[in-house]
């Protein structure tokens, strides 16, 4: 998957708001083929879809990032 199509996908699963936090740094993130849990440590961000397992990125790990960097911003 191309880095361009995945940052896509990220941003439509924030737009539709289908990234929720849960507690501290874990996130849920509901994607087309499932709901996936997203851990954000020592920045780096982990998630458990079979995606990410090969290729350490997916469009679910990189929406928590987006979100992430928005609101550092903002504070
Ligand atoms: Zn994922």
């Amino acid at each position: 998957m191309y880095v361009e199509v995945m940052i896509d996908k990220a941003l439509r699963l924030l737009e539709s708001g289908r990234v929720e936090r849960l507690e501290g740094d874990s996130y849920n993130v509901i994607g087309n083929h499932g709901t996936y849990n997203v851990v954000a440590r020592d920045g780096k961000v982990m998630c458990t879809c079979p995606g990410f397992q090969s290729r350490r990125r997916c469009s679910h790990s990189s929406a928590v990032t987006i979100l992430r960097s928005r609101r550092r911003q903002r504070s």
